[in-house]
Order: structure tokens, then C-alpha cells, then sequence
């Protein structure tokens, strides 16, 4: 295991200030600046793929196609589409007016980058949580504080010794650090917080915000279930429900979480699952290259410490451990009850999957409500009154029918957490928009002012009629159109030959 250099926390508040003088002569605000760190974002991206894949080979046994499908190419993809857009997204937005009196002037909204702002990544895809984030920061014109995190060692190693020789120095900055260094990168002043991980820590991150009303994204995790309806495709549901629960071996934030199908299927889908596991990942998946390990042994521990729990009459499926190697077969529990102390409590992180056998659909509907918010919710139908039924019952982040994580992939959808499952969301233009302040801007015509001095004190009744003109305009009326312009305007010479006169 590498030994990752921690940033000492007392050289945080300089390196922020440093940002921040960075930010305010105006490094990022040129849009081919950005363009020219996005691109060589992609250079990193492109260049160093081996040095990633070992990385994340050592931090998590993670194969190079999930490395390259999971990690690198969204980055890639997502700095390709900011170099694209970038010129219409940061252009001003020119509103049309709705307020009579300022028919003469121009109102827009102009794209700004909220200042300095800090990234916080999670250890579970430690590329793609951290630099898709920063590559809409980036293309926003905001300066940088890049916080790997520290569980994943050797990818934030990685990223804090080759990064910044991509990517210019002035204005973006690792920082590495466990809880010391992140409580000290947390008291600074930002102009947005983006945090990937754990609800937990989340509070912790909105806390230290608040003390500044700092603006925060928080990307958490949650329960996330899957619904298998009995119309379902069970081959189709087999292969797509198990590669997003075994991808990184659970330890993905919308890995399906648990499984509710109805108890006649039940017995269906796990001989479906038996020949999957086995077709994915062999007869022993512990010699399997495809399939990964726990990241720690805090993180094994915790997974181990539920399975010791559980009937091991209910493990239907895998169960086998080593905690030497961090490795936790790709597991089936069945049946479980919904409200299960063990394992229906608390996110399992992991590559344990339960099944939760429920009368009817409109028991599983029940459950996914009687429980937080979820991050992501899949439904596995072959008809859309079948999954719409439970579309339109339900809440989650995200919502993804026949497949798993796949909505992740697609940068076009927002991505984001409902209430504990995380707030605000990124991704495309989503991204760029989490890290822009909208500016909204009036110039004023200084023509016609005395008529717009009606507004002026001392108010009089000649100067409600031309401003009641101004800020209401015309009855609906051809009458009353007729009547109230030449009310307005006998109103309007009356106000001026007062000025004139009392000039
Ligand atoms: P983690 O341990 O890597 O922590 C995330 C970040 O928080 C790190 O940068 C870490 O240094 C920092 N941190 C940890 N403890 C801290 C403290 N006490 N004070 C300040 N900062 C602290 O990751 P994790 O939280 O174990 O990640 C797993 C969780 O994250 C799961 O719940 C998962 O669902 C969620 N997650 C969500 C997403 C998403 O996009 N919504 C993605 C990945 C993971």
C-alpha cells in the first residue's frame, strides 16, 4: 500500500487564499482557458490510463474494462462535451421583460463562476467521482480544490503527483488528507461545495457550509431497490439486475441495493441468479479477473459482521470470504424479511444481495415508500402500465427501467439524490449550471427620464396616472386604450411642465 502524503492542514488556509488571488485577476474566466485545461483534462485522461488501471487494480481489484467503461471514459466524454458547449452555456441569457417601465432597457443573465470552490471525492470510483465534478467546475471558470479520497490511496496518489502537470498550477490544487486535513479544508470560504460519500459525513459538510452559507451539492447513498415485476424478462433481469450489484463488488452508490419480487417468483430468479453468477464469474469467483474486492478491512469487517448475523440457511448464493485477499463472494440471501435488523437497515455497500419475496406489486410499492428516499430505483417490466404503475407511486433520485447503473452513464440526465439520498445534481450542462452563479443584470436607458421621474417623490396624482400607464399598460378594452393614453400622456405634461417649472 502506498503511503499517501497528507496535506499538512495548516498550509490549507494559504493555499485556498492562493486560489482565491488566482480567481480574482481573472486566470479562469478566459473560455479558452478553460478549454485548454479541459483538454488537457482529456491528455491525463488519455495518457496515463495504464498508470490508472494499476491503481485502481490496487486499490480494488478493479478490472481494466471497468476502470475504462466505469472511470475514464465519462471524464473523457463529459470534457469533450464542455469543450464543445462551452461557448453557448457560459453565453448571457437575454430575458424577455415583463415590467413596462424598463421596455428601454437590457436585462440578462450573465454566466458567472461561483469563486474558488472545493471537490470532495468518494474511494468507490475515485477517478469519476472526483474529476466529473471538476470538469464542470472547470468549464464554470472556477478555481479548484481537488480532495481525493485518502481511502483509495493509490489512485489518490496518482492524481496528486501527476494531475497538476496537466492541469495549471494557479488555479487548481490537491489537497490530500483524512478527517484533520478535510476539517481544515472545510473551515475555508468557498463558493461552492461538491461532496460525494456518505450521509454521515454529508451533515458534516453541510454544518461546516453553513457557517459561511456556502452553497453545497451533496451526492450520498441510500437503499436503492430493485422491483421485479412478474412480467419481467427473468433471463434479461438476471444478467442486468447482478452486473450493476457485482460491478466493483457492490460498492457502487446506485448498486441495487435489495430485491423485491413477488413470493410465487422468487424461487425463479434465484436459479436465474445461480447461473449468472456462475457465467459471469465462474464457479469460484475468487480466482475470477472480472470480479473485484472490499476496498479496506473496515469495509470487509462490516460486510463479514452482517453475514455472521444472517440465517446461514438464507445465504442461497455465495457466502465465501478471505479476508486476506478482501474477498466477498458475490452473495444471495433469501428470503428476507423487509425490515431485517442485519441487512435491510442501513446502505450494504457491498456484494451482498437480499431478496425480499412481497405478496404484490402494491407490497413492494409499500416498501420502497416506507423507507428514505432512495438514490436510484429499478424496475424490471415488460410492460409500461407494469412499471409506470410503480413509476408513479414511488420517489428517488434516478429511476431506471429494465437495467441497472446504466442512467449513470448517460451525461445527459441529471444525476443527484431526493431528499437523504443527496441534494443538487451534476452531469452535462447540469454540472456547469451547479457551479455558475447567475448574475442577473439590468443596464438602464437614461433616456426618457422625465417621464420615468414619475417615480420621484413628492408622489402626486399626475404622477400615479403616467406610473400606473408605465407599470400596467393598457385595459384590454379599445375604450378604455383610447382613454387611458390620453390620460397618461395630459398626466405625463402636466409632470414635466411641473419639473421644468420648478427648475
Ligand atoms: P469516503 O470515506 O471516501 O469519504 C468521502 C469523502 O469524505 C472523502 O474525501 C473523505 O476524506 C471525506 N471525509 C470522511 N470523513 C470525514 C469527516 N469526518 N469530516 C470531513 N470529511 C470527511 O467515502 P464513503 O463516505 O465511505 O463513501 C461511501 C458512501 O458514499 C456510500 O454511502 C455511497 O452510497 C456514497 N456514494 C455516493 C455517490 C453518489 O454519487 N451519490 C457516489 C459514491 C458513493
Amino acid at each position: 500500500m502506498v503511503e499517501l502524503q497528507f496535506t499538512p492542514p495548516e498550509n490549507i488556509p494559504a493555499i485556498v487564499q492562493d486560489l482565491r488571488q488566482s480567481f480574482n485577476i481573472g486566470l479562469t474566466k478566459d473560455l479558452s482557458f478553460r478549454k485548454q485545461q479541459l483538454a488537457n483534462l482529456i491528455s491525463f485522461c488519455e495518457e496515463q490510463t495504464d498508470a490508472i488501471v494499476q491503481a485502481l487494480q490496487k486499490d480494488l481489484h478493479k478490472h481494466r474494462m471497468e476502470t475504462n467503461v466505469g472511470e475514464i471514459s465519462a471524464v473523457v466524454d463529459e470534457c469533450k462535451y464542455m469543450i464543445k458547449n462551452l461557448d453557448r452555456l457560459a453565453k448571457s441569457i437575454y430575458t424577455k421583460k415583463r415590467f413596462q417601465m424598463n421596455a428601454m432597457d437590457k436585462t440578462y443573465i450573465r454566466k458567472e463562476p461561483k469563486g474558488v470552490v472545493a471537490v470532495l471525492g468518494a474511494w468507490n470510483y475515485p477517478i469519476n467521482l472526483l474529476l466529473l465534478p471538476v470538469v464542470g467546475a472547470i468549464a464554470a471558470g472556477c478555481c479548484i480544490v481537488i480532495k481525493p479520497s485518502e481511502v483509495s490511496a493509490n489512485t489518490a496518489d496518482l492524481i496528486s503527483r501527476v494531475l497538476p502537470q496537466y492541469l495549471d498550477k494557479r488555479t487548481y490544487t490537491v489537497v490530500n488528507g483524512g478527517v484533520p486535513e478535510t476539517t481544515a479544508l472545510l473551515e475555508q470560504r468557498f463558493g461552492h461545495i461538491f461532496y460525494t460519500g456518505n450521509g454521515a459525513v454529508g451533515k458534516i459538510v453541510m454544518t461546516a457550509a453553513a457557517k459561511h452559507l456556502t452553497p453545497v451539492t451533496l451526492e450520498l447513498g441510500g437503499k436503492s431497490p430493485a422491483i421485479v415485476t412478474p412480467d419481467a424478462d427473468f433471463n434479461i433481469t438476471a444478467h442486468r439486475l447482478l452486473w450493476g450489484k457485482f460491478f466493483n463488488a457492490g460498492q457502487t452508490c446506485v448498486a441495487p441495493d435489495y430485491v423485491l419480487v413477488s413470493k410465487e417468483q422468487t424461487e425463479r430468479l434465484v436459479v436465474a441468479f445461480r447461473n449468472v453468477i456462475r457465467e459471469y464469474y465462474s464457479t469460484n469467483p475468487q480466482k475470477s479477473e472480472s470480479y473485484g474486492r472490499v476496498v479496506n478491512t473496515r469495509q470487509f469487517d462490516r460486510l463479514k459482521a452482517i453475514l455472521e448475523k444472517l440465517d446461514p440457511k438464507s445465504i442461497v448464493i455465495g457466502g465465501e470470504t478471505d479476508r486476506d485477499e478482501l474477498y466477498i463472494a458475490p452473495t444471495v440471501i433469501s428470503p428476507v424479511s423487509v425490515n431485517d435488523a442485519h441487512i435491510m437497515q442501513d446502505e450494504i455497500f457491498g456484494p451482498l444481495l437480499p431478496i425480499v419475496p412481497v405478496k404484490d406489486m402494491q407490497e413492494a410499492i409499500d416498501v420502497v415508500n416506507s423507507k428514505e428516499q432512495p438514490l436510484a430505483l429499478y424496475v424490471f417490466a415488460s410492460s409500461a402500465q407494469s412499471y409506470n404503475n410503480i413509476l408513479n407511486q414511488t420517489n428517488s433520485g434516478g429511476a431506471l427501467v429494465n437495467d441497472t447503473l446504466m442512467h449513470l452513464q448517460e451525461l445527459s440526465l441529471p444525476f443527484g439524490g431526493v431528499g437523504p439520498s443527496g441534494m443538487g445534481s451534476y452531469h452535462g450542462d447540469k454540472s456547469f449550471d451547479t457551479f455558475t452563479h447567475e448574475r442577473s443584470t439590468m443596464i438602464k436607458s437614461t433616456a426618457f427620464e422625465s417621464v420615468i421621474a414619475a417615480r420621484y417623490p413628492p408622489y402626486t396624482e399626475d404622477k400615479e396616472t403616467v406610473l400606473n400607464f408605465l407599470v400596467f399598460g393598457f385595459p384590454s378594452s379599445v375604450g378604455g386604450k383610447i382613454k387611458t393614453f390620453f390620460r397618461a400622456c395630459s398626466a405625463s405634461f402636466r409632470v414635466l411642465f411641473h419639473k421644468q417649472s420648478n427648475a
